[in-house]
């Protein structure tokens, strides 16, 4: 989305001294929050998928114009833990909408029971004056089921406002919502930056992305990606990316026959990665298998998950 370079009318607006501050996305999975973080943005920093519960760490995507800067975390879904893998994204979710300074709760206008409840903000720290609610996708449904949700969501006392990250409408209104929210803060990061974190992050994001698209049922959910190896002074860049599964069959699955699947795997994150980077990228992919990686928290602790056993250490996953 492009940002205006100043802002002109809206009472004291151009003359507020600037603002930045970070603005933590919330909501259950496949709402539209990664939607959402990259029309805002700009890029595609985030995945984006059909499938649910993709987004497994925080991306911050940054916002900058000549009177504000917006840091953006994704935040992994809310949803009921489950077994270990979720918990950790549980973990991060809540952790990231402490310490922002807004929560944008992301809704889906085809599912109410995505809207937050009163208890929302209660996890998020009881600063409700703080959670701003975007209605999203209300390109699907008509205006009086919208207006009636707004309705209901104002009446559990919060912001609400309705948006379509897919057609970008509402946008605008949205930022003009948040940015008084934001403290009076010089910019935290260089203005034409757009994301905070490093190029191997996104690299082995977009090979998992790459991952999601090619592969059914449960092997996307089985699979994740770690850089192994990344040499910049290198012509092409070298970046060795590891694809763990948790099983034989799925590492089977994920090479294909005569390597034909982990080929179109790479064909297309290499072409994502050499975009990001606009340079040209030498990418190799191994499968790994983890056993079970997904439920034990001593390997969540190796692939680099931030996650705490309940109850402290030595525990096993549920
Ligand atoms: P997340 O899990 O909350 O990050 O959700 P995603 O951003 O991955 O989106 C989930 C699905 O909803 C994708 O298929 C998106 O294309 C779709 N989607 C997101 N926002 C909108 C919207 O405003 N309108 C419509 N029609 N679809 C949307
Ligand atoms: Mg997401």
């Amino acid at each position: 989305m492009a940002v205006e370079k100043s802002h002109e009318g809206g009472g004291a607006s151009a003359t507020d001294r600037f603002r930045c501050g970070y603005v933590a996305l919330a909501g259950r999975p496949n709402v539209g929050k990664s939607t959402l973080l990259n029309a805002l943005v700009g890029e595609h920093l985030s995945i984006v998928s059909a499938k649910a519960q993709t987004t497994r760490e925080r991306v911050a995507g940054i916002l900058s114009s000549d009177t504000f800067q917006i840091l953006f975390i994704d935040a992994p879904g809310l949803l009921e833990p489950r077994y270990a893998l979720q918990e950790a994204m549980r973990g991060a979710a809540v952790a990231a909408m402490k310490e922002a300074d807004v929560v944008l709760f992301v809704g889906d206008a085809t599912r109410p029971s995505t809207l937050p409840g009163a208890d929302f903000s209660r996890e998020s720290d009881g600063r409700s004056s703080h959670v701003v609610v975007a209605l999203n996708k209300v390109d699907l449904v008509d205006m009086v089921v919208r207006d009636a949700l707004l309705e209901e969501i104002a009446g559990a006392g919060y912001r609400a406002l309705a948006i379509s990250a897919l057609t970008e409408e509402g946008l605008a209104d949205l930022l003009e919502l948040l940015l008084p929210l934001l403290p009076e803060s010089p910019p935290l990061f260089p203005l034409d930056e757009s994301a905070t974190q490093p190029v191997r992050f996104f690299a082995q994001e977009y090979v998992r992305e790459a991952c999601m698209d090619l592969f059914q049922e449960e092997v996307p959910y089985s699979i994740t990606c770690r850089v192994d190896e990344f040499r910049e002074d290198q012509n092409p860049i070298y970046i060795r990316v590891i694809i763990y599964v948790e099983r034989e069959s799925q590492k089977g699955i994920v090479i294909g026959r005569g390597g034909s699947a982990i080929k179109k795997v790479g064909e297309r994150s290499r072409q994502r990665i050499e975009s990001l980077v606009g340079r040209r990228v030498f990418l190799e992919l191994r499968a790994k298998v983890l056993p079970a990686w997904s439920r034990k928290y001593a390997q969540l602790k190796q692939l680099g998950f931030r996650t705490t056993p309940p109850g402290g250490g030595g525990q096993k996953a549920p």
